[in-house]
């Protein structure tokens, strides 16, 4: 195939309707590096799947023929901005969409003032629109060390919520003319009575290894107990006594069973299980997740419907999302896949039998797993 023809085989219809009649699956594209596939499988179920609208679906599909994988992503994205009770169906406004040609930055402004217009006439339009508000980001660590949060909201209560700012940023910006309108409205965000107080100061923990002779035994009463080459046994607290002292958590973790036990003066056990959970992934375990572990759930990796005790082995943190999306019966066919604690770690088994994935976030090297593993 020329690199024409493969271009044109590229075209959003062709590739969705490969995926919609299976003769693309998504452990290929895995293979083949498309690792953004998940959103293609979604366009896929919209534009080849069953719906009521078979008519106005094929006709989408024909006005949209030439667009890209991209175009069509903003298409579906400004669609389902359409309030209900506007004067065309999500049907209809996605086959006047995909008739929009140009580059992607050209469709995208185009098909944001289309949907604009028509939600404008809705009745009770504001209300419909409040649903939708949200402060979203903030989990991404930039180059520089920096993290983005967008606020999306009415237009009056942002308009009223940057009122509120700016008499703060002026008065910072009087007594110092260098900071930019910007940074003196972040400054402000901050500044005494306005905002959220200062970060709260980090707890280390301390990731040990289980020394090679020492042998995990089993759990008894609060602590673990440890079998020694020599014959003898040792208690986790006198093991990590004899690693270190003065550190305020250390978490022991086994290569191959995983957590084994925390450590610190005063024991509470079911955070003393979130911590060395947190510690061994520091995000949520879903591939290309990046939830942080504090604002995870506990999750069991074999449910408690299916007789899995709440132990550290059994357990690992998952966000509200991949909690509620894991195939909890390994049993039944396969819908979003599975979690699964193996030998090195934690990793998630695809629904199509494809190979395990992992969370490769690059923070993953600094926790408990990445520290053991590197
Ligand atoms: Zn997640």
């Amino acid at each position: 195939m020329d690199i024409t023809a493969a271009l044109e085989a590229l075209r959003a219809v062709r590739v969705l309707e490969a995926i919609a009649s299976g003769d693309l699956t998504t452990r290929q594209l895995d293979m083949l590096g498309y690792r953004d596939a998940g959103s293609w499988t979604r366009l896929a179920d919209v534009y080849f799947g069953p719906t009521r609208h078979r008519r106005l679906q094929e006709a989408a599909r024909r006005a949209g023929a030439d667009l890209s994988l991209d175009a069509l992503r903003v298409v579906e994205r400004h669609t389902r901005k359409l309030l209900p009770g506007a004067a065309v169906t999500p049907w209809e406004l996605r086959v006047e969409l995909c008739a929009l040609r140009g580059t992607v930055a050209e469709i995208d402004r185009q098909a944001a003032a289309r949907v604009r217009e028509l939600n404008r006439a809705v009745d009770d339009a504001e209300t419909k629109a409040y649903g939708r508000r949200s402060v979203k980001g903030g989990k991404n660590t930039d180059a520089l060390g920096l993290r983005t949060i967008t606020m999306t909201g009415p237009e009056r209560h942002i308009t009223a919520l940057l009122a509120h700012l700016r008499p703060t940023a002026e008065k910072l910006r009087r007594a110092d003319p260098r900071l930019s309108h910007e940074q003196a409205l972040f400054d402000a965000v901050f500044a005494t009575g306005t905002g959220p107080a200062g970060p709260v100061p980090p707890v280390p923990l301390v990731v040990a290894t289980v020394p090679d002779g020492v042998r995990l035994l089993r759990r008894e009463g609060d602590d673990t107990l440890f079998g020694l080459s020599d014959g003898t046994t040792m208690t986790g607290t006198a093991l990590v006594e004899q690693i270190m002292a003065d550190h305020h958590y250390v978490g022991l973790y086994d290569p191959v069973e995983g957590p084994v036990d925390l450590y610190r003066s005063r024991r509470t056990a079911s955070t003393k299980q979130r911590i060395l959970l947190a510690g061994e992934s520091l995000l949520c375990e879903g591939p290309e997740c990046t939830t942080p572990a504090d604002e995870c759930e506990v999750h069991h990796l074999t449910a408690w419907s299916q007789g899995g005790d709440t132990n550290v082995k059994n357990l690992t943190m998952v966000c509200r999302v991949h909690n509620a999306r894991n195939d909890d019966d390994p049993h039944a066919p396969p819908r979003n896949g599975r979690l699964e604690r193996r030998p090195g770690g934690v990793v998630f088994l695809p629904p199509d039998g494809g190979p395990p994935r992992t969370n490769r976030h690059p923070l993953r090297r600094l926790s408990a797993r990445g520290l053991l593993n590197a």
